[in-house]
């Protein structure tokens, strides 16, 4: 059977809660879909069931008003691919019972991922995300360790230092890669937005009393252990060749900011193309959230990062688009939205000048890979095993280059190493782009039991004979 609703919305983090939100209100049928048991995406859902106190209420209100206004919320339900038809979605719900949901307008709202970097030792146990790591501090006041470093780059490594500090761990210091914390005529400029100013220096201060050092420059570029990381070496961005300090800790964060989620989008046939400031494969959209594909919409961090308001502000201008295409005009609304997300954009065009590019990034941390370091976990996949894919066979063919050397085929299908492999393909192949630089979305886009595709193809026969 076949679930149809005006809208099929996928990802229930801010910005497809707002858009439900305003077309539930408008009187549109709305379906609501998310992978996970609670709604909220990564910043509104509650870190646990049992998490103490009131999260972010306001995401708490905003979810209410969703199921207030009858939107039929699927939670707990894996979109994994895309029919036939090129259209109708295929998901698994609880139980691994399969779905199918169409929209005649369709929502892609599926977020972002953490920006990971590989480096020698990076699969050893104690080495995670800062994002997991804050996770884990949130929903049970559990630290990732008891020594532990914060490194990568992006302004969302203090705030994880500070959940570290509440959780009762030792913050042994943060490790930014670049400089966006010396004074400069780019950084006078974030006066501008002084409420997020306020929030950075609040963080900042509560790590200075703590005395946790804030080294700038500088990037992990080892961590070593037996069972566990012990150990981590930090060197200059500039030259990551040259270690300038190691480091004791049972636990270390590395993460390199966000990216979006591409694989929807891809599986949809949207057109994608590679952001020319960070690197990333993000599809194709105008101020409306509207893909090449008629009727399909990409909203929020999986069109571009951009913070929660940001994501708020595009499900509400794809939900006023939907709805002057439906019932007339709403000019004055659509006036408004695009005014708060050109204010919106300027505090991300802020952080992209302060923060080091990735795309920079990438170029450094991939000729300062080793041979022996791993790329792919999944499939142990080493930094010499990529470079000679290049060299031998794939050239700077990204898709080959996973043919030839399995990286990116594991279970993961490269969300983690993928940003990396395309950096190393780049490098090895002379500097060339190649291309998206993203593997090919193949589906299921995440494992799926194999109960579901027989009971999908059951249903599929039931309904033809
Ligand atoms: C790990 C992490 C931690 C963060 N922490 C902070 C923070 O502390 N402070 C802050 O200001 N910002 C934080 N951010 C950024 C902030 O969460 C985002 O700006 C905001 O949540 C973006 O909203 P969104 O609706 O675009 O995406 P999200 O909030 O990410 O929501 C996307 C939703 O889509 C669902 N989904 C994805 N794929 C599928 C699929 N195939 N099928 C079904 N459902 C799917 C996900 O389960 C998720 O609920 C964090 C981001 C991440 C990734």
């Amino acid at each position: 059977m076949t679930t149809v609703r005006d809208v099929l919305i996928v990802g229930g983090g801010p910005a497809g809660l707002s858009a439900a939100a305003r077309l539930a209100a408008a009187g549109l049928t709305v379906a609501l879909v998310d992978e996970q048991p609670e709604l909220g995406g990564q910043y509104y859902r509650r870190p646990s069931p049992a998490a103490p106190g009131d999260h972010r209420p306001e995401g708490g209100r905003l979810i209410a008003r969703v199921r207030d206004l009858g939107v039929d919320c699927l939670t707990g339900h894996l979109v994994w691919g895309v029919d036939d038809d090129g259209r109708t979605l295929l998901a698994t719900g609880p139980d691994g019972v399969p779905a199918r949901l169409r929209g005649r307008h369709v929502i892609v709202a599926t977020g972002a991922y953490e920006r990971t970097y590989p480096f020698l030792g990076w699969q050893l146990p104690g080495v995670t995300t800062p994002g997991f790591a804050q996770h884990l501090a949130a929903a049970d006041g559990t630290p990732v360790g008891e020594r532990v470093l914060v490194a990568g780059s992006g302004p969302f490594l203090l705030p994880v230092a500070c959940s570290l500090l509440d959780a009762g761990a030792q913050v042994v210091g943060v490790a930014e890669a670049g400089h966006p914390y010396r004074p400069s005529l780019r950084a006078a400029a974030s006066l501008r937005h002084p409420a997020r100013l306020r929030e950075l220096a609040g963080y900042a201060a509560r790590l200075a009393r703590a005395r946790v050092p804030l080294w700038q420059g500088r990037v992990v570029t080892r961590a070593t252990g037996d069972d566990r990381v012990s150990s981590v070496t930090l060197a200059a961005t500039a030259d990551p060749a040259r270690p300038v300090r190691t480091l004791d800790v049972d636990a270390v964060c590395v993460g390199y900011g966000f990216r979006p989620q591409p694989e929807l989008a891809r599986l949809l046939a949207c057109e994608i193309r590679a952001d020319a400031v960070t690197g990333d494969a993000e599809p194709v959209t105008d101020r409306f959230g509207r893909t090449s594909r008629p009727g399909v919409y990409v909203i929020g961090e999986a069109a571009g990062i951009g913070g929660v308001h940001l994501a708020r502000a595009r499900g509400l201008m794809a939900a006023a688009h939907i709805l002057a295409r439906e019932n007339g005009s709403t000019p004055g609304e659509i006036a408004r939205l695009a005014a708060e997300i050109r204010g919106l954009d300027r505090f991300t065009s802020l952080n992209e000048a302060l923060y080091p590019s990735p795309a920079r990034l990438q170029d450094v941390l991939s000729r300062a890979l080793t041979g022996d370091t791993i790329v792919c976990r999944c499939e142990a996949v080493t930094a010499a095993d990529v470079r000679n894919a290049v060299l031998e066979r794939a050239g700077g063919d990204l898709n080959a280059t996973k043919s030839w050397s399995r990286a990116g085929m594991g279970p993961c299908q490269g969300r983690f190493c993928g940003f990396a492999v395309a950096g190393i393909v780049r490098d090895a192949s002379g500097g060339e782009p190649c291309g998206v630089p993203v593997f090919p979305a193949r589906q299921p886009v995440r494992p799926v039991p194999v109960e579901t595709l027989l009971a999908l193809g059951e249903q599929a026969e039931g309904a033809a004979g």
